[in-house]
C-alpha cells in the first residue's frame, strides 16, 4: 500500500487522497450498513485519465479496487476492502455534452441521476429510469446496478437508456463501448457493463437517451382492504392492455411508516394502497384512467383519489419515495429485500409472505414496484432482543425462495453485492456460475475489481473450480 500511495501522490493532489484511519472510516458502508470494513486507502480522481492511472498502479500491484458513486446501494456492492483502495467518483459530476437534437447526455460517472433531467427539464426532456434515491446516487452506480424505479414499467431499466461508455478497464486501459448512436455491431458489450456491480472496471463516462416529457399525467391513489385485491387489481390493468408509467404498491405498515415521516394523508384503514401514474397524450391518458378506475373498482378499492393538480400528485409520491426511510419510525432495524416475481403471482406469493411475517413472529412491510413483480418487503426487527436479527434473516432469505420457486428472482434492481452471493446458486448451476466468470477473467484477469462480490467466493480467475 505504501507504494500505491508514493505512486498516487504523483498523479493525485494531496486533497484527493484519504489515508487518515478516522476519515476513512467514513467510506466504510454503502446503503446496506449491517456490512462494514474500512477500506485501506480512499481516493478522488477528477478525470478518466486520473481514473486509469490510480487502476494501473492498482493493477500493477495486485492491488484490489472497489468503485463507490453515492454509496446508496443496498447490497453492499461498494464494500471496500481492507487491504484496497476505494475509488470515489463523487468529484467527477460533470455533464460532458448535451443534445436535445440526439436525445442524448453524456455525463461523468458521479453526476447525479436527477440532475440530469434538472438539466433538460426546460426542453421538454427527462432522464426516465427514477430510483426512490435519484436526488443522490451517481449515474455510474445506477449503469453498476442497472437501478429500476417507479417509471421502469414503462420505460424500462438502466440498461434500456444507456447507448455509449467510457471505461477504465481492471488493466487501466481506456475503451469506449457504443456511443451516442443506436444498437453499434459486434457483442453487446454495454449490456454486459451495466448491472456488473464494478466487477468489469470503472464507467468514467456515461451517454444515455433522453425521453420527451409526456403532454398529460394522471395520478390515481386506490385504497383497497387487503393486499390480495391490490396485487390482482394490479394485474388485471396490465392484462387489459393497459401499460402506465408506473403501479406502485405498498402495505398497511409502510402506510403507516409513511404517513408517521411525511404526512402523505392515504386513505385510513388501507391494507394496501396502489399509485397508479398514467402518462401519455390527453385523448389516451383520459380513456386509459377510465378503463383503469373501473377494474380498480372491480377488484375492491374502497376509495379512489385523482391527484387534481401538480402538489396533490408530488404528496402522493412523497409517501411512496420516503417509504423506505420513513420505516425508521416504526422500527429500529429493518433489512429491506428485493425479488422478482411474475406479475400474476403477487396474490399467492404476497399472501405467504404475510403467514412467514406470522410463522416467525417478525414484522413485514412492503412498499414495492407492483406493476414489474419487483417486491421490496421491509423485514422489521429490533436487534437489541436476543435472536431478533437471525428470525429477520430466516424470513428474508425464506422470502427469496419464495421469489425463486415462483419462476422469479432474487434480485430486481438492488443487485447482488456482498449481501446475496450466497443466494447465487439457488438460482444458477456450478455451470452457469463458471460461464459467468469466463467473462469477468476477460475484462479482469487479475481479479482485482470489486472480488468477493455478485459470486460466492472462491470463484475467481485462476482458481480451482469448486462448487
Ligand atoms: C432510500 C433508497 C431508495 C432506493 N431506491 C431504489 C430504487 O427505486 N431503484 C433502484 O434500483 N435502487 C434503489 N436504491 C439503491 C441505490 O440507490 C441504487 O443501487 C443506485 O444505483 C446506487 O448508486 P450509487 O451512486 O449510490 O452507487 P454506490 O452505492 O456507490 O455503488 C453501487 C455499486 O456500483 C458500483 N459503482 C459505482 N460507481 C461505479 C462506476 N462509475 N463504475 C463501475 N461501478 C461503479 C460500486 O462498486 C457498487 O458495486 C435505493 C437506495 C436507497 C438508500
Amino acid at each position: 500500500m505504501d507504494g500505491l500511495i508514493a505512486a498516487l501522490r504523483e498523479v493525485l493532489e494531496p486533497e484527493q487522497i484519504i489515508t487518515d484511519r478516522q476519515e476513512l472510516r467514513t467510506y466504510e458502508c454503502d446503503g446496506l450498513a449491517q456490512y462494514k470494513v474500512t477500506p485501506g486507502l480512499v481516493v478522488f480522481p477528477h478525470s478518466t485519465n486520473e481514473c486509469a492511472a490510480i487502476v494501473k498502479a492498482c493493477a500493477q500491484r495486485g492491488i484490489p479496487f472497489v468503485a463507490r458513486g453515492s454509496g446508496t446501494g443496498l447490497s453492499g456492492g461498494a464494500l471496500p476492502h481492507a487491504d484496497g483502495i476505494l475509488i470515489v467518483t463523487s468529484q467527477m459530476r460533470s455533464i460532458l455534452r448535451l443534445s436535445i437534437a440526439d436525445e442524448r447526455v453524456v455525463a461523468q460517472p458521479g453526476v447525479i441521476n436527477l440532475d440530469i433531467t434538472k438539466a433538460v427539464r426546460q426542453q421538454g426532456y427527462h432522464y426516465a429510469p427514477d430510483p426512490s434515491s435519484q436526488q443522490i446516487c451517481s449515474i455510474g452506480g445506477n449503469v453498476a446496478e442497472n437501478s429500476g424505479g417507479a417509471h421502469c414499467l414503462k420505460y424500462g431499466f438502466t440498461t434500456n437508456h444507456v447507448t455509449g461508455l467510457e471505461i477504465v478497464t481492471p488493466e487501466g486501459e481506456i475503451v469506449e463501448l457504443g456511443g451516442e448512436a443506436l444498437d453499434p455491431p459486434g457483442y453487446d458489450l454495454i449490456g454486459a457493463f451495466v448491472g456488473s456491480e464494478g466487477t468489469l472496471g470503472i464507467a468514467t463516462t456515461v451517454t444515455v437517451r433522453l425521453t420527451r416529457t409526456p403532454e398529460a399525467v394522471r395520478t390515481v391513489l386506490a385504497a383497497f382492504h387487503t393486499t390480495d385485491d391490490a396485487g390482482s387489481a394490479t394485474s388485471a390493468i396490465i392484462a387489459a392492455g393497459v401499460i402506465p408509467a408506473a403501479i406502485e404498491m405498498m402495505y398497511a405498515l409502510a402506510i403507516e411508516a409513511a404517513e408517521a415521516a411525511v404526512h402523505c394523508g392515504y386513505p385510513e384503514k388501507a391494507g394496501a394502497v396502489l399509485i397508479v401514474e398514467l402518462d401519455g397524450d390527453e385523448s389516451t391518458v383520459d380513456s386509459s384512467y377510465a378503463e383503469v378506475e373501473k377494474l380498480l373498482r372491480a377488484d375492491g378499492a374502497f376509495e379512489i383519489r385523482l391527484a387534481a393538480d401538480e402538489a396533490e400528485r408530488a404528496l402522493i409520491w412523497k409517501g411512496r419515495k420516503s417509504a423506505f426511510a420513513a420505516v425508521g419510525r416504526i422500527s429500529p432495524d429493518y433489512l429491506v429485500q428485493d425479488g422478482v416475481i411474475p406479475r400474476t403471482a403477487l396474490p399467492q406469493v404476497l399472501r405467504r409472505i404475510a403467514e412467514l411475517s406470522e410463522e416467525h413472529g417478525v414484522r413485514v412491510a412492503n412498499v414495492f414496484h407492483a406493476g414489474d413483480g419487483n417486491l421490496h418487503p421491509l423485514v422489521l426487527f429490533d436487534s437489541a432482543q436476543e435472536g431478533a436479527a437471525e428470525r429477520a434473516a430466516t424470513v428474508s432469505g425464506a422470502i427469496l425462495d419464495l421469489c425463486v420457486e415462483h419462476g422469479g428472482s432474487i434480485t430486481g434492481e438492488h443487485g447482488v453485492g456482498v449481501d446475496k452471493s450466497a443466494y447465487l446458486p439457488r438460482m444458477f448451476t456450478g455451470d452457469d456460475l463458471d460461464t459467468m466468470q469466463l467473462l469477468r477473467c476477460a475484462f479482469d484477469p487479475g481479479g482485482i475489481a470489486n472480488p468477493g462480490k455478485v459470486f460466492p467466493t472462491p470463484r475467481m480467475c485462476g482458481e480451482a473450480r469448486r462448487r
